[in-house]
């Protein structure tokens, strides 16, 4: 099993808990200056710095998502799909648009179908300005997990 954990903050509780079970590999990709400031050990950890943007963040989400299949050929996936790397959260640092975290979900499950691989989609964190935008990026997450999946 994989878990594919695209909160901005690091999914360091996950790492730490599963950190000697090998049947379930960790992978994060989060702020490197953002909370937690001490960084458990997932299996595998993609930091990004403040200011990051759609194609730096895709590209390295591509990156680790092929490290992550490769690595541990799951049978089984949980993604994380956090509101929060996005441009305006309170919280994120980070710069990615709307159209970039769908592209996100769109990279995420689209690989998972592809290989054949079955996927919970949870919400993690997002604390917009603005309520909306946060059930925005949620909601199109929910959205293109059905029309992929349907
Ligand atoms: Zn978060």
């Amino acid at each position: 099993m994989a878990i594919i954990d695209c909160d901005v903050h690091q999914g360091n509780g996950t790492a730490s808990i599963l950190a000697g079970d090998d049947s379930v590999f960790t992978f994060s990709i989060h702020g490197a200056k953002n909370f937690p400031f001490r960084k458990e050990a997932s299996d595998l950890d993609m930091e990004l710095p403040d200011g990051t943007g759609d194609d730096a963040y895709l590209e390295a989400l591509e990156r680790g998502l092929a490290e992550t299949l490769d690595r541990s050929r799951p049978d089984f996936a949980v993604y994380l799909a956090g509101a929060d790397p996005w441009m305006d959260d309170r919280l994120g640092r980070l710069a990615v648009t709307k159209r970039g975290l769908q592209e996100r979900d769109r990279q995420v499950l689209e690989t998972l179908k592809r290989e054949g691989i079955p996927v919970a989609v949870a919400m993690a964190g997002g604390y917009g300005r603005v309520i909306a935008d946060t059930v925005d990026i949620h909601f199109q997450t929910v959205k293109t997990a059905v029309e992929l999946f349907r």
